[in-house]
């Protein structure tokens, strides 16, 4: 998958079009000229990942326009258009925090599901009733798939989220009969262990939850979910080692990079890549190219040797875990939870 970041606003406080939003932080040092991806970078963007085969390879599977709030962007419609002449597969991922049906941003999603993109959400349980949910219900109306991202920081917080997930498709009835299924599935076994284990480390929380897929599938609608510990970040915007479930054990990433295969590459509105789903908030300095600057030569020599730097980092990383040392930042720049 290819996620691009298209807006720096975050658009959580005024739901609307506001004027004077609170920018999402690693994107923080962009003027105010430059919250919106341009059409023009798209199309910049567009073209270079025709050149580079590695690239066109990951957008084949999927382009997630991101943010910030994507749907921000006045000019997202285009953008996906632009972004749809790569691949037939082109979502964007928004918080669905919206005043109304009359909202702009609300409208330009309607336009993106019209035109076969799709849209998927984060839950926001603080938004869930009064502005996610009613939309939620259009976009059923208007698409047969989903994908929810369930952010959660302890095990109580996730059976309520999913308890509202759950209510909700009850309420959708029998063609949606399997995606409550499958949101039972995972209540119960969090009830479970929130009775018998809620102080559980993540590894007895991962063997609980055991083979349950993350998705419902069916010919009229496909569901699927992805559930993410939350982790809190310091001062100077770095993350935390533990998340905030699990706050006994390192939250450790893999990289995927530093073993030679790329499943994701984020796409900063600037350009600048990152093969896993950094979106600036890890901090990790090593780039894979400059999709707006670098020519298909450049970016595939960037490839190379910030895949060595990476494995090289994680192997001190690995050490400095074994050896008390966990949470030191190497001078390759990685992340001191990669590994
Ligand atoms: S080192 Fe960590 S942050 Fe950097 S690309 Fe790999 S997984 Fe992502």
């Amino acid at each position: 998958m290819l996620s691009i970041f298209v807006e720096a606003s975050c658009n959580r406080y005024s739901r609307d079009e506001c004027v004077d939003c609170h920018v999402y932080e690693p994107l923080g040092n962009l003027p105010r000229s430059e919250w919106h991806l341009p059409i023009e970078d798209a199309r910049i963007m567009a073209k270079n990942i025709l050149r580079v085969d590695s690239l066109n390879a990951l957008a084949q599977q999927e382009i997630n326009m991101t943010g910030g709030e994507a749907s921000q962007n006045p000019d997202i419609v285009e953008i996906f258009k632009i972004f749809r002449t790569v691949t037939p597969n082109v979502c964007l991922h928004t918080n669905l925090d919206i005043n109304s049906d009359q909202s702009k941003r609300w409208l330009r999603l309607v336009e993106i599901m019209q035109l076969g993109g799709r849209i998927d959400i984060t839950l926001y349980p603080v938004a869930w009733k009064r502005f996610q949910k009613p939309l939620l219900k259009k976009v059923l109306r208007l698409q047969k798939y989903l994908l929810v991202n369930v952010v959660f920081e302890n095990l109580p917080d996730l059976n309520s989220q999913l308890g509202l997930l759950l209510d909700f498709f009850i309420e959708e009835g029998e063609t949606h009969a399997h995606v409550g299924d499958l949101l039972r599935e995972y209540q119960d076994k969090v009830q479970n262990l929130i009775k018998t284990n809620p102080d559980c480390n993540e590894a007895v929380y991962l063997k609980h939850m055991g083979n349950t897929g993350s998705f419902a599938r069916k010919k009229e609608f496909t569901f699927g979910i992805n559930l993410l510990p939350a982790f809190k970040v310091d001062a100077l915007g770095r993350r935390t080692m533990a998340s905030t479930p699990f706050p006994k054990d390192n939250y450790l990433i893999e990289c995927p990079a530093a073993r030679g295969s790329i499943d994701i590459m984020t796409v900063r509105q600037n350009g600048d890549m990152t093969p896993c789903c950094d979106v600036g908030n890890l901090q990790c300095q090593p780039r894979f190219g400059n999709l707006l600057k670098d020519s298909p030569e450049k970016i595939l020599e960037k490839f190379t040797v910030s895949s060595k730097i990476m494995a090289t980092g994680i192997i001190k990383n690995r050490d400095n875990i074994q050896n008390a040392k966990s949470g030191e930042w190497v001078k390759e720049g990685i992340p001191p939870y990669c590994s």
